[in-house]
């Protein structure tokens, strides 16, 4: 029988759902689907000075917003302390860890002086062998390290790691509150959750052999490792809001699309060929960790921005006209609970998709469109409508409220025997029609804007800008 997969994502709630978390729950997820196993989810709060509810709430609504839907949980690591604490129990009858008396005082003496010396900070032993409880000390445990040997972490992304035991400290499992710290935490619930697997980012690896060597001592089996590289900015430090926006949210707040971030995302440290553009169900077939590289991967704003645009391009209009909603509302193209109809709007959406790299661009160009006036770009205005252009737009308007069948086809016949008995390109009317219907001298063809503004609407704007030349 093949082993069920089992893995999770177990962020700390002490902050937004971030890129670098982002990418760890994707990787996570990915490995789920792939092996049709269980994604469980999993909130780390016991530091309860940083953790609060509201970046729980945020870090589910990043994952809700991802599409990165979770089978178990959310868990949470404060609903679960008297199950670290029987554990640290049990390992403390068996011996295999010990109640530590030193004060807060005389440790950090000893820190002191090991960073004066430039030695490694280590526990020196020296409650490993009291018997009996020293009065009016409440004690930390510690976990007793062995310091013989190495351990070996065999990871699926960066092969075998070895750790000099000696290295490693007593490391404290439960603090003399009886809270449980992180090492204790994270090997219980991946004991008791059952993972398979532990997919999480690199700057954990130096956790790893402590934890193996708690897995030892439970006499529980170690799951595999798989510690994906970091993200670095540009300027190769690690990722931080100086690159940019780090918080998952943020990207949408900027008009991304979620499936965009997704592709985005796996391609920091995974990739296939050289694709670029995946669909989720093309990511979960060929996800695998053979092709997770070891190297650090470098976040590029630029790229997601083109990414993005190429998932704008080729989604549905309709699609389309349903995220676009949120944002119209936002830049006060539409007020709140003004309906449009959807298949309009679609239709504006198809002359728009090819030119806007976010869904905030493109609530921006549904504006001249859907508002009941334009506003005009003043340099444009100046220069297209003035009297040069005057007797053309005063053709085409009349031209336009004649013509039975407001068609592209009609509309550019229109235009044709104007320029052509004014002598002049196409363009010498289409710049100034453009400014008199949109505001600007960008926009997609003029016969498309035409159609999709309508007769009634582009009339209207047609004689407002031949009133502004004539004022
Ligand atoms: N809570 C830890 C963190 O947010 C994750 C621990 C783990 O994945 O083992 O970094």
């Amino acid at each position: 029988m093949t082993e069920k997969i089992r893995v999770r994502f177990a962020p700390s709630p002490t902050g937004f759902l971030h890129i670098g978390g982002a990418r760890t729950a994707l990787f996570n997820w990915l490995y789920a689907r792939h092996n049709n196993g269980t994604f469980v989810l999993r909130i780390e709060d016991t530091d309860r000075t940083r953790s609060t509810d509201e970046y729980i709430d945020a870090i589910l609504e990043g994952m809700k917003w991802l599409g990165l839907d979770w089978d178990e949980g959310p868990f949470r690591q404060t609903d679960r302390f008297d199950i670290y604490r029987s554990y640290a129990d049990k390992l403390v009858k068996e011996g295999k860890a010990y109640y530590c008396y030193c004060s807060p005082e005389e440790l950090e003496s000893r820190r002191k002086e090991a960073m004066s010396k430039g030695r490694a900070l280590k526990y020196n032993g020296k409650c490993r062998d009291i018997k009996e409880p020293v009065p009016g000390i409440a004690p930390v445990v510690r976990f007793r390290m062995p310091q013989e040997g190495q351990t070996i972490v065999d990871d699926l992304i960066k092969g075998s790691v070895s750790f000099e035991n000696k290295q490693l400290d007593d490391l404290i499992i439960l603090r003399s509150d009886s809270t449980p710290t992180y090492n204790l935490t994270v090997v219980v619930d991946d004991v008791d959750m059952e993972i398979t697997h532990v997919i999480r980012g690199d700057d954990h690896l130096n956790n790893t052999p402590k934890q193996i060597q708690l897995y030892k001592s439970f006499g529980y089996p170690i799951p595999k490792f798989a510690h994906l590289p970091m993200i670095l900015g540009s300027d190769k430090a690690r990722l931080s809001k100086r690159h940019g926006a780090t918080s998952v949210m943020a990207y949408y707040e900027m008009g991304y699309l979620p499936d965009a971030l997704v592709n985005y995302l796996v391609r920091l440290g995974w990739s296939y060929g050289d694709r670029e553009v995946f669909t989720r169900e093309e990511l979960i077939k060929y996800f695998s960790f053979e092709n997770v590289g070891k190297a650090a991967a470098v976040f590029n704003p630029e790229k997601l921005l083109w990414l993005n645009s190429q998932y704008i391009m080729n989604s549905s209009s309709e699609k389309l006209a349903e995220l676009v909603m949120p944002f119209l509302m936002k830049k006060n193209v539409i007020t709140e609970g003004q309906d449009l109809d959807k298949a309009w709007l679609s239709k504006a959406i198809d002359t728009l998709k090819e030119r806007s790299k976010t869904l905030i661009e493109l609530a921006k160009s549904l504006r001249y469109y859907i508002a009941e006036e334009v506003e005009y770009d003043e340099k444009a205005r100046a220069k297209f409508l003035n009297e040069k252009s005057r007797d053309m737009l005063v053709e085409l308007k009349d031209g336009l409220n004649s013509i039975g069948d407001f068609s592209e086809t009609e509309i550019e016949k229109l235009f044709k025997a104007i320029v052509e008995k004014h002598e002049v390109k196409l363009g010498k009317l289409a710049q100034p029609v453009r400014v008199a219907l949109t505001g600007g001298t960008q926009s997609p063809g003029i016969f498309e804007v035409l159609d999709v503004m309508g007769k009634e609407k582009a009339i209207r704007r047609l004689e407002r800008a031949i009133e502004i030349i004539e004022a």
